[in-house]
This record gives structure tokens, sequence and C-alpha cells, in this order.
């Protein structure tokens, strides 16, 4: 890579600028590994991770990414207990077991049951009953939950404790999926299996069916990325917060890295459009000091010396793009940014200097990007590609028949009156001055789930592995060869010449 871009250098190029040579290979694209690490101990099984934007990430996000192998990061528009809040709720999902399952109280008749199942439209007829205080006293089937038995009391009709199938928390946490398999093989026609603690308080119920769907989708490419203690892994952004006086309020940043880090958190991101600055060089200096073994990524910046800048102040992985983001205008606002395999290139020279990792945010828009972008860093941000999926935040809004979901720049008018606005170096306080945007509002269309989008994206990434000849990221980024595209040569490398019909495959 280094004669292509030495040749290159009054050029800045970006994804489609280039095309990718091929090698020798004896891989098959489905053993090419995507397993990436953002420090000495954070693992992913997959390169990618979501945008901490309010239109991308929040808990139900973070939670599809990490199931798929990547790892969603929590945007910060929110006050900081509900960002906390959310990264619980990632690090108590078990996938497989559901944490608090609906419970009806022992007093009840069948008839009541009926009722709440009508007003809450519960798709399920299984439940576990508990006592006055709240324990477990017995599992309440289906096959009485019939208006039949209406008048019968909840107390007569379910399979009172000691016929019940319950473990203790403690037997099952450490790996759920597998002792739940191993359970219902050797317990034929069960198909619930109830955990509670010490105190016999219900923590959750494994069902049947969801073992069977998890088993199935264990033959995919995507694994989930879990810590040591088996649960998923989750980042979240943080920001440099300020006294009134402009110095940075050290008390309120520990109070909120302090209370993430006591939930688990994997990684924390201090995200803002300029990161070469002495701010985030200040707030991750001190995130390091007071929280030594905490994975820290930190950006954004495009140059060589930003990425040594950050790594000397105690960044394990820093964000590479200044304007490529999809919804982005600093460009045009500020006449700033360098187009992004460019900036990913010298981003790159800094990183092998200091033994940092990178990471390509901003201006992906299919798979063949990633892998261009994965030959000069360790993971890759999606934003707007995430943003349609069903677990990204946000209603619906249906237009002609078609539905959407708002996506928005951090950096938009919107979302800085929501909080983002130190971001980008703006101060949504100070109404002498109007708040300049650096992103625009729009909609994508809906999209899918997580895994629907990324699977595919996995299959990409590989097949270009396999192309390169490279079994593992690491051995991609030293087989790169790159060669310039023209105008013509990027008419070729789409579809043309032909009446598209299906936009599959
Ligand atoms: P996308 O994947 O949609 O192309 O880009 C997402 C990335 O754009 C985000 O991860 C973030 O780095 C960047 N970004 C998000 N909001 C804004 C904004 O309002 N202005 C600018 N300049 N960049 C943004």
């Amino acid at each position: 890579s280094d004669d292509f871009f030495t040749a290159q250098r009054d050029n800045a190029l970006t994804y489609d600028d280039v095309s990718l040579a091929t090698n020798y290979t004896d891989i098959l694209p489905r053993n090419a590994s995507l397993a990436t690490s953002l420090s000495d101990r954070l693992m992913l099984n997959l390169p990618i991770l979501s945008s901490d934007m309010d239109t991308v990430t929040e808990y139900q996000m973070a939670i599809h990414m990490a199931l798929c192998g990547g790892m969603g990061i929590i945007h910060y528009n929110m006050p900081y207990r509900e960002q906390v809040s959310q990264v619980t709720r990632v690090k108590y999902h078990i996938n497989g077991l559901l944490p608090n399952p609906i419970t009806i109280p022992i007093h009840l008749k069948i008839g009541d049951v009926l009722k709440l199942i009508a007003e809450k439209s519960y798709k399920f007829r299984t439940f576990p009953v508990v006592d006055e205080n709240g324990r477990l006293a017995g599992l309440l089937s289906s096959r009485v939950v019939k208006e039949r038995y209406s008048a019968l009391e909840v107390k007569d009709a379910m399979e009172p404790l000691d016929h019940v199938h319950a473990m203790n928390e403690k037997d099952v946490l450490h790996d759920p999926i597998r002792v739940a398999d191993k359970f219902f093989s050797e317990n034929i026609g069960i198909n619930k299996l109830l955990v509670v603690n010490s105190d016999g308080f219900l923590k959750g119920i494994v069902s049947l069916s969801d073992i069977e769907r998890i088993n199935a989708e264990s033959q995919s490419v995507l694994k989930p990325a879990r810590d040591s203690n088996f649960r998923l892994v989750v980042g979240a952004a943080i920001s440099a917060i300020r006294k009134p006086d402009g110095s940075l309020d050290h008390d309120a940043i520990a109070e909120h890295v302090g209370n993430l880090v006591a939930e688990k958190v994997d990684a924390v991101a201090v995200s803002t459009a300029h990161g070469h600055s002495a701010g985030v060089g200040e707030t991750v200096k001190f995130v390091r000091e007071q929280f030594p073994d905490l994975t820290i990524i930190a950006g954004n910046v495009t140059s060589a010396s930003g990425v040594e800048y950050l790594a000397d102040c105690g960044a394990n992985a820093i964000k590479i793009g200044q304007g490529p983001g999809s919804i982005c205008t600093t460009r045009i606002v500020a006449g700033v940014g360098v187009p992004q395999l460019t900036a990913l290139y010298v981003a790159a020279q800094g990183a092998k200097k200091k033994g940092v990792k990178i990471i390509a945010d901003g201006g992906i828009t299919k798979s063949g990007d990633m892998v261009k972008a994965l030959t000069l860093s360790d993971a890759v941000i999606l934003g707007g590609m995430l943003a349609g999926c069903r677990e990204a935040p946000g209603e619906l809004i249906e237009i002609n028949g078609k539905l959407y979901k708002q996506y928005r720049g951090m950096g938009s008018i919107s979302a800085m009156e929501k909080g983002s606005a130190s971001r980008y170096g703006q101060d949504k306080k100070d109404t002498t001055r109007k708040l300049t945007a650096e992103g625009i509002e729009g909609m994508k269309e809906v999209q899918g789930t997580v895994s629907e989008t990324l699977a595919p994206l996995a299959g990409g990434i590989q097949s270009g592995m396999g192309y390169l000849g490279a079994a593992t990221l690491p051995e991609l980024k030293s087989k790169a060869r790159y060669v310039r595209i023209s105008s013509a040569g990027m008419k070729e490398s789409a579809p043309h010449d032909v009446i598209e019909i299906s936009k599959r495959g």
C-alpha cells in the first residue's frame, strides 16, 4: 500500500476511487475469520460497530449488534443515568433466557388470566405463578388456560412447585444455552425451564423453541461477541463535560464513566467532530488515569498526528473520518475533511507507530467499501446502513404505503438541540448565536433486522478476503494491493447495460 499511496499523494481518494487486486488463494471465503480486537481486552467476532447516534444505537440495536458478533455504541443524547441503564439491559440480556417473564399472581382465577391475555394481547399462554411475596409457586400451563376452566382458581389449576422444572441461576447463568439444551434433551416433553435464585424468586425462563432457534442460528457465520463472563459486549459514548467556566468537569466525567464501568461496559467512546483537540485529549487522559483497564475509543481524526496524539493520551482505538458520513455536511459547511481511504492510510501510519487500533467511521454504503476499509483499519462503524433496521430507535413513518425511519446527523439542528451540540464544538445554551448545522435530517427505508442486514455484509467481507487470499483480517491488511479506478472503470464496476429486475444477489 505504501507505494500506491505515495504515488497518489497529490490525490486524496475514497472507496469508489480504488479497487483491490486479487492474489493466489487457498482460502474458502466461508472459512475466512472475521475476528478483530479493539484493545487487548476487547475482542469481536465481526469488525462492525453501530454508530453512537440517536437514530442508530440504543440498547435494542446494541443487543443485536453483539449477538451478530459486533458491538453497538450507545449514544449520549440522553440523561446519563438512562444511558447507564441501557448498558445494563445489554449486559443482562442472555440469549435464550427471558429475564423478566410475565407472571400471574396466585390468587387469580383462570377467567382473570384470559381477560389479561386479551387486554395485553399476549401471544403466549404459559405463565409462571408467584405467591403474595413474589416467590415462584408453580407453572400455569396453556393446557388449562381455556374458557372451559374460567371458574377454576389458578392455585388449583397450576402445576405446583414440586412438579415444576426449576434450576438455580448459579447452575445456569454461566452458559444458559448449553445448560438448557442439555436439560430439554434429558427431560422429554418439557418445553419451559424456570430459573430461580436461592431465595426462590423467579429470575428468568428459557423456552425450548428459543433454544432450537438459537441452535439453528449458530450454524450461521455470525457468532455473538461476549465478555469473559458470557455477557454481550457493549460500548457507550461519553463527552468532555465542562463547567460553566469552560474547564473540564472531572467529577462529572468520573461519575459518568464510573457508573458505566460498574455496569461492566466494554468500551467508552469520546466522540467528537475534531478529536485532535485539547478538550478531547484532556478527557481521554483523565479517563485513562481513572480507569487504567477500560477500553477507550476516541476521535474523530484524519491525520497520523491526530492518531498519535490520542494514542499518547491513552486511547486504544481511534475513529477515523471527518465528513464522509451520509448525513454529514462538514466538508460543505467548514470546507474541511479528507476523503476516507486516504484518511485511513495516513491514520494507519500513525497507528502502526503507536500500536493502537483504528476504526473507519462514515461513508460506508456496501460490503466492498468495508473490505477496502479493513485493508487499512481494524473495524468499521456504520450509521446509515443500520438506521433503517427494526432495532434502530424511532417510530416508523409511513409514506405512500412505504415504511421509513428517521436518520439524522448528530450535528443536525434537531439533534444538537437535544444535547449533542458540544460534539460539534457548539453551545446550545448560548442563545446569542444560532447553531450551525454540520449534518442533515433524513429518512431511511425500513430494511428488516440487524442480523438480516449484517449476514450478507459479513459474507461480502469474507468474499473479498477469499479473492485476496487472506484467512484473517491482519492478513487482509498485508495482502492488499490497490488499483485506481477511472470513471469508466466505476461504470464498469456496477451492474450495467441490463434492465435490473431484482436487487437480490
Ligand atoms: P454513515 O455510516 O451514515 O455514512 O456515517 C455515520 C457517521 O457519520 C457517524 O458514525 C459519525 O462519525 C458521523 N456523523 C454523525 N452525525 C454527523 C453530523 O451531523 N455531521 C458530521 N459531520 N458527521 C456526522
